[in-house]
């Protein structure tokens, strides 16, 4: 069986948060990681992904068509808000945030608890 990846014809929390955190996870700091180029600087500590600091708001790594077909460019690379933002709870349980910048785009809640994954 495939992988159950609900946020494969979403993505409206990368169009809905300033995605933002500590400067030194951008790829121009020792150990950094999210690409510097699609970064801007918030202040001494924070940069924030382009894109998410502004209204509409869209995150400059988001390719694709939100409510459609969707992918994060940097996916591998992507920034800790992005890592921490769960469709399901560990418990199973769906993220009710996550539920509900769905509903804003017609998509349905998700099921109670995540379809299994392959092996
Ligand atoms: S709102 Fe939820 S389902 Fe949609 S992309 Fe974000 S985490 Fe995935
Ligand atoms: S970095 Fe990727 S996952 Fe994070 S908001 Fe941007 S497109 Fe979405």
């Amino acid at each position: 069986m495939d992988d159950f990846n609900p946020c494969l014809d979403c993505c409206i929390c990368c169009t809905h948060f300033r995605i933002s955190f500590y400067w030194a996870e951008a790829d121009d700091a020792p150990g950094g990681f999210v690409p510097a180029e699609m970064t801007e600087k918030l202040n001494h500590n924070l940069r924030c992904m382009k894109g998410s600091n502004q209204v509409p708001r869209r995150c400059s790594a988001l390719t694709g068509e939100v409510g459609r077909g969707v992918a994060c460019s940097i996916y591998a690379n992507r920034p800790t808000p992005c890592r921490e933002f769960p469709v399901y709870f560990e418990d199973g349980t769906p993220n009710p945030k996550c539920d509900e910048l769905r509903a804003t785009i017609g998509l349905p809640p998700l099921p109670q608890s995540p379809l299994p994954r392959a092996a």
